[in-house]
């Protein structure tokens, strides 16, 4: 299969992209669970957060600096919410690091409370 946010950083598989620079790209969510649900993807494949090391320090917080540049392009001016699903146990499902940006809607808490992103169940 390959990972999917290659093959879309590839131009392989259609995205609605939202934000682009050297670092990484912004596309929106196929599945949103939110009215503003992105994704930040770094155009370096990293499988998860666990397998970001020292070399991606500066990547690491250049994609966290980007998010309120995405939110802002975004009018999230109430605020949205940051979440790095890692491994099985985070119920990450694409093979590639990536960052949910999720807005526009009431979120529940405790942040990851019901089931999947931003369920409000
Ligand atoms: P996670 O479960 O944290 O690994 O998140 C993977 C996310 O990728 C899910 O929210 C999916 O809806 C989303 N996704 C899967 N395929 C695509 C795609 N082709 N374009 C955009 N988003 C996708």
């Amino acid at each position: 299969m390959g990972c999917i946010f290659c093959k879309i950083i590839e131009g392989k598989i259609p995205s609605t992209a939202v934000y682009q620079d050297d670092f990484g790209c912004a596309v929106a969510d196929i599945n949103p669970k939110a009215p503003v649900h992105v994704l930040i993807v770094p155009h370096e494949h990293i499988g998860s957060l666990n397998e970001a090391g020292e070399d991606h320090r500066a990547l690491l917080g250049h994609l966290l600096w980007a998010a309120p540049e995405i939110a802002r392009k975004k009018g999230l001016t109430k605020g949205y919410r940051i979440v790095v699903n890692t491994g099985e146990g985070g119920e990450q499902t694409a093979d590639n690091l990536h960052l949910h940006l999720l807005g526009d809607r009431a979120l529940n808490r405790p942040p990851g409370s019901g089931h999947g992103i931003g369920s409000s169940q």
